[in-house]
């Protein structure tokens, strides 16, 4: 999608290992009509595909799951990085972070996910495909079926794609980063 990597090369930065910071677009400040846009682009590609809910990921994965949400008409699940005390009944799974190098739990009430519900998963980046994995772990524990996978950033020199695609499943990205090598952001 060319606004979001024309966006991506005049503002995105690079840091150390291997990691991009957008934040003045998508991570902290955010551009609506930008997310508006990519979210308009991410129901594009995925028409065809049966959704009941779009599902994600908090905190990044929030925005765009709501405006894919809101284009389909259809409810916005985001499973979160803790479990608060009100949650009483809900699947877990466990998710190794890339760019914070540890691992959290994640959950979501068994109340939200329904068996044979089909889900369209989205986030922010796709980098080695582990968020994309552990919600995965709570659909299929809840019996729900992942009908496609929509980010809006890809590292295309992580392994994300392959390892997802090798389990089945979908995906679509907006902008694929081939190398963030010296300092220099490279867009497919
Ligand atoms: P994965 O689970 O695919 O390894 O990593 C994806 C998650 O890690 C995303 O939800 C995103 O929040 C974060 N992430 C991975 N790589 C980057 C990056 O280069 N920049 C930013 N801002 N977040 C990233």
């Amino acid at each position: 999608m060319q606004l979001l990597k024309n966006r991506i090369l005049s503002q995105g930065r690079c840091l150390e290992g291997g990691v991009l910071k957008v934040d003045s677009f998508i991570n902290h400040q955010m551009d609506p009509l930008l997310m508006r846009e990519m979210a308009a682009e991410l129901v594009r590609r995925f028409s065809g595909v049966a959704v009941d809910k779009v599902i994600t990921i908090e905190a990044s994965g929030i925005a765009p799951a709501i405006l894919v949400g809101l284009e389909l008409g259809l409810p916005v699940l985001f499973v979160k990085k803790s479990r608060p005390s009100t949650m009483a009944d809900f699947y877990v799974s466990s998710v190794f972070s890339f760019t914070k190098n540890r691992t959290y739990d994640i959950c979501v009430s068994k109340e939200f996910i329904c068996p044979g519900e089909r889900l369209l998963f989205v986030d922010d980046f796709l980098a080695n495909g582990n968020a994309a994995l552990g919600v995965a772990d709570l659909a299929s524990q809840a019996g729900a079926v992942i009908s496609g996978m929509g980010f809006l950033i890809e590292k295309g020199f992580q392994d994300g794609r392959r390892i997802l695609q090798e389990r089945g499943y979908r995906i679509e990205s907006l902008a694929i980063i081939d190398s963030l090598d010296n300092g220099r952001i490279s867009v497919r």
